[in-house]
């Protein structure tokens, strides 16, 4: 708005009264002109009339002159004065004609016309009388007289063409003025335009440049913005090591890459960590976790490369390690790096690993190696000894694998899962807005187990379908309990694909009589990377009326370029954030960008892993709504009735 202002012309009053001023000139000046012509016309009229009032007048003298000079007798006295008398009588008309038109016929012509016409009759009357002869030299005076009235009639003729002519002089030198004004000013108001243009293109450059400026700056932000998401996407923000993500895509590559011989996946768990972070505190925990990544790395130079896993676990992965004793030594060099003892300021800590190896097979994903891997290693770490395992296909998979499928589908039937619940609050006064269901199975003779410890199994299994149908139809039915809490329940992709779940998902909702608005379905970033699948079923659980959240934001591989395509109404930004945002400018800022970039989405984000109050507060001034983390509670068994979380 403003800016178009600054561009437009301009027009102040100052150069409508010169517009002003120039039309009235244009106008005088057409005025002046038609004046001159009217003046031109005028004068060549009265000329031409007065011209034929002159030949009239010779030819009236001359008729006189003979008439005097032929008249030597009364007889022919009388003929040529009634000649005289008839031409006198016809130019009598005529000059009463020019007299009653024009002006010039003033008094004196009337007067010596007057003397005129009377002696013409005088001598007329004359004509019979004996004194004839005398009267005879009455006949010069008459001449006299005509002549006199003539020369009268003639200056006047000539004094009054003088006055027209000056007239129009006049006119013709105003018409000139007033040409030259209008030239003048014309020029003034051509030099005035263009010199306005000109300004305000040179503004109108200025201000191109200064928004070309903004968009550079605003696009490298953005670009900024997208680099470090994508680092933070496939780096673990404590060690900077690769995180569980950009593990798995690697190892997705390398595992199509046949050529590059076999993979192997050494699964790395430290020992006593938990001991050290319980004793010596969280930061020196994390001080020895990057130590270890450190020694990791050192350990493994160009032989491979290393990830960590989360917590702490940690992945290294090696290709062309063809035989078990290759495979073995490099286990064995990791392990010797990580018994080394710690040195926390001042006070050695003592810690060991647990590696478990596995080798890349044929028809097995990235997935199952990792966990094949795993598997080992928890088998090394009940192990006595040196701690480090191979997987072994035929009994780990039965023994592990197997088991837990065949417990997990009869857990279904013996109600042996249950929800916690997570509240998500209002940044602002810590009203609870929505809980979040969060599964877990109390697995007879092992205990609860986290999503973690069963989760990939029931995926890999598709028991998600039927365990993730209870666990809709429990959340909702606990959710219709409460007055107006919002429940979120995780899905996963492989319940999406099933043909039934959107029937199925009307069909709990009318049983359990949630309003379907008050339902929220979390799928994580990562599974919607195929928006083809998924976005469809999406759509259709929108159209129930319920809301779809994209969960783990921020960890996918392209967030922000995603985000506009996908059918969802929350975006949950991923814990991976909160790590560093207090003491990390650029991860606020990247927060700071996901807010606007939401908020003109229209789309509601909350913000995952809030575990302080520092944190709240920056979220907060960074203009973050919404929150969930261990500050506000952790998940909990029967968390749904509280309204308000207190801290
Ligand atoms: P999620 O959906 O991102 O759930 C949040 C997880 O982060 C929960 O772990 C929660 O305990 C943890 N968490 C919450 N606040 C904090 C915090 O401030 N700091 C830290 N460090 N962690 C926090 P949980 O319960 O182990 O769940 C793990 C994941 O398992 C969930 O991640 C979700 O993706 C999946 N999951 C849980 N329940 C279900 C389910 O019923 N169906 C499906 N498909 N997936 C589920
Ligand atoms: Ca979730
Ligand atoms: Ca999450």
């Amino acid at each position: 708005m403003e800016n178009s202002n600054r561009l437009g012309v301009g027009i102040r009053s100052t150069q409508v009264a010169a517009a002003v001023v120039v039309i009235a000139l244009l106008a005088a000046l057409g005025f002046s002109a038609f004046r001159n012509a009217d003046a031109r016309d005028r004068e060549s009229a009265f000329l031409g009339r007065v011209e034929a009032t002159a030949a009239k007048l010779i030819a009236l003298q001359q008729e006189t002159i003979d008439a005097i000079d032929t008249a030597d007798d009364v007889h022919n006295g009388l003929a040529s004065s009634t000649k005289l008398a008839t031409s006198v009588h016809q130019l009598q008309n005529d000059l009463t004609s020019l007299r009653t038109n024009d002006d010039i016929a003033n008094g004196v012509i009337d007067k010596s016309f007057d003397a005129f016409t009377q002696r013409l009759s005088a001598f007329a009357n004359t004509q019979n009388s004996a004194t004839w002869k005398s009267a005879q030299s009455g006949r010069w005076l008459i001449l006299r007289d005509a002549q006199e009235w003539s020369g009268n009639y003639q200056s006047i003729a000539v004094a009054r063409l003088r006055t027209l002519s000056e007239d129009r002089a006049t006119n013709e030198r105003n018409q000139a003025i007033l040409l030259l004004l209008t030239l003048l000013m014309s020029v003034w108001i051509l030099a005035w335009v263009g010199a306005t243009v000109a300004r305000n293109y040179q503004r109108a450059k200025v201000l191109i440049a200064t928004e070309e400026v903004k968009v550079q700056s605003a696009r490298s932000a953005l670009a900024h913005a997208s680099d470090q998401l994508s680092y933070q996407a496939h780096h673990d923000s404590l060690t900077g090591l690769l995180n569980r993500t950009a593990l798995m895509e690697n190892l997705d590559d390398a595992m199509k890459d046949i050529e590059g011989g076999l993979v192997t996946i050494f699964f790395c768990d430290l020992d006593r960590f938990k001991v050290v972070n319980d004793s010596l505190g969280h930061s020196i925990g994390d001080e020895l976790l990057i130590e270890a990544a450190n020694r990791l790395v050192k350990t493994i130079g160009e032989d491979g490369y290393v990830g960590r896993f989360g917590g702490d676990e940690f992945v290294v992965v090696c290709r062309g390690l063809d035989d078990s004793n290759a495979a073995l030594r490099v286990a064995e060099r990791i392990s010797r790096a990580l018994t080394k003892p710690f040195d926390m300021h001042g006070e050695d800590a003592f810690i060991g690993v647990s590696i478990g190896i596995a080798n890349s097979r044929p028809d097995i994903t990235a997935q199952q190696l990792l966990r094949d891997a795993d598997v080992a290693m928890y088998r090394a770490k009940g192990a006595p000894g040196n701690h480090i395992e191979f997987f072994d296909a035929a009994g780990d998979m039965f023994s592990y694998r197997f088991n837990t499928e065949t417990a997990l589908r009869k857990a279904l039937t013996s109600n042996q899962f249950l929800l916690h619940w997570q509240p998500i609050v209002n940044l602002k006064n810590s009203q609870v807005h929505t809980l979040e269901a969060l599964v877990r199975w109390e697995r007879p003779g092992t205990g609860l187990l986290l999503p973690k410890d069963f989760m990939a199994i029931a995926e890999d299994s598709g028991l998600i379908v039927d365990l993730g149908r209870w666990v809709i139809a429990a959340a909702c039915s606990a959710g219709a309990l409460t007055d107006d809490r919002s429940v979120a329940v995780n899905i996963s992709v492989r319940q999406l694909r099933d043909v039934r779940f959107v029937d199925d998902l009307r069909d709990i909702l009318s049983e359990s009589g949630l309003p379907p608005e008050r339902l929220i379905l979390e799928v994580t970033e990562h599974s919607v990377i195929d928006t083809a699948i998924v976005t469809a079923p999406l759509a259709r659980v929108r159209e129930l009326g319920v809301r779809v959240a994209l969960d783990d934001f921020g960890t996918g591989y392209s967030s922000l370029a995603l985000l506009p395509k996908l059918p969802v109404d929350i975006v949950k930004l991923d814990r991976a954030f909160m790590k560093e945002i207090v003491s990390s400018e650029p991860t606020q800022a990247v927060v700071k960008s996901i807010v606007q970039l939401t908020s003109a989405l229209n789309v509601m984000l909350i913000v995952e892993g809030v575990e302080s109050d520092a944190q709240r507060k920056l979220l907060r001034s960074l203009g973050v709504q919404h929150g969930q983390g261990y500050w506000f509670g952790q998940p909990e068994p029967g968390r749904l009735v509280g309204s308000h979380v207190e801290n």
